[in-house]
């Protein structure tokens, strides 16, 4: 078991764009901060599902894409360097006799703070994988189960597995770079939004229904050429040369640990009062997790949360700093350096 036992004032669960702001803030009430992400990386679901598109409804912000977003909440939240820990994701919480909380990773990593804020939107997201023993060794390379780079799919032989909304807007997407857009799914009807089924339907994309993939043939993590078979007339199959396979079958969420903490929640969201702090003192929740009335599940929203949770938590953390709330137009060192 490795254990951290210096003691940090916060500790954030959850790299999102709600941790990440929360990160920033904290850090400019000098609190001792601690990010820890279950993913490899920084982002929370925008780099996860939508890095390539456009976000509109963030104040200041006209239009960026989800990657843009990203880097700039990234950038901003090393600000005061924090401590970020990646690749961990948190299965127990326990107060301690101190009055510190004892955090424990899936790793055997042990972290303390005096204060927690648990930022993961609604748990740890794992994509479905394709049901076929061959596909690990496609996975990353040529089969993918996100579009990180649309570059990366120029004048390419595309095909797509799924019928939901991310296979349907992935297809439209990348139907004006790629050379070719095939989209395979099991029924005849897609359950994207009726407008994007609509445009699917008067587009270039090639739409194979209801077909399943069979088998993939390939080397060396190229998938070439793909074997789709017919799910109404057995026995009848298609085969299809390929360069670029996206599967959208779905994702699982794992919101299981947190429930277990001892925390009252509603429809899978933690109830948090008006200072977002949870039903357990020191613990706050922020982001697409923190419910209350009239709860909006916006980035933009999670930028107001943050703050409120840690001028809070700052007070248990430093109960003898007389500062309740600070703007960064007066924070000192910020108007040191103009
Ligand atoms: C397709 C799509 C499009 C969207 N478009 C918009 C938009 O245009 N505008 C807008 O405002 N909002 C949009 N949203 C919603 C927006 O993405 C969310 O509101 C926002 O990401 C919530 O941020 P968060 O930090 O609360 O959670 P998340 O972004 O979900 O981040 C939570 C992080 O916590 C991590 N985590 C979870 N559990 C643990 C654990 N136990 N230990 C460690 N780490 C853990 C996860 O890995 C994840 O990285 C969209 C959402 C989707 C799915």
């Amino acid at each position: 078991m490795i254990m951290n036992k210096e003691i940090y004032d916060v500790t954030i669960i959850g790299g999102g764009p709600a941790g990440l702001f929360a990160a920033f803030y904290s850090g400019m009430r000098e609190m001792k901060t601690k990010i820890i992400e279950y993913l490899p990386y920084l982002g929370g679901k925008v780099p996860y599902f939508y890095p390539e598109k456009v976000i509109r409804d963030i104040g200041g912000i006209v239009q960026a894409t989800g990657e843009e977003v990203t880097e700039q909440l990234v950038e901003q939240a090393l600000t005061f360097d924090p401590t970020v820990v990646l690749g961990e994701q948190v299965v127990d919480m326990q107060r301690m006799e101190d009055g510190n909380f004892q955090l424990v990773s899936n790793n055997g990593s042990v972290h303390y703070s005096k204060t927690v804020m648990i930022a993961t939107g609604f748990g740890t997201l794992h994509s479905v994988k394709l049901d076929h023993p061959e596909a690990v060794y496609y996975e990353e390379k040529s089969l993918h189960y996100t579009v990180r780079k649309l570059a990366d799919y120029y004048d390419k032989d595309v095909l797509i597995s799924g019928g939901g909304n991310s296979a349907v807007d992935w297809a439209l997407e990348l139907e004006n770079i790629a050379k070719s857009v095939t989209l395979v799914h099991r029924r005849n009807e897609f359950k994207g939004l009726e407008s994007s089924v609509t445009r699917l339907k008067n587009s270039r994309v090639n739409i194979m229904t209801p077909y399943e993939i069979k088998t993939l043939h390939g080397t060396d993590g190229q998938v070439e050429k793909v074997t789709l078979g017919h799910l109404e007339n057995e026995g009848e199959e298609k085969e299809l040369q390929i360069d670029r396979l996206v599967v959208n079958h779905g994702f699982q969420i794992n919101l299981e640990p947190i429930t277990t903490w001892g925390l009252e929640m509603i429809d899978g969201m933690i109830t948090v009062d008006s200072s977002m702090q949870t039903s357990v003192e020191g613990v706050f929740a922020i982001g697409d997790i923190a419910h209350y009335q009239d709860k909006l599940g916006l980035i933009a929203g999670a930028f107001n949360e943050g703050p409120i949770a840690v001028n809070h938590a700052k007070k248990i953390a430093d109960p003898e700093d007389p500062v309740k709330h600070l703007f960064s137009t007066n924070f000192a060192a910020f108007t040191e350096e103009e």
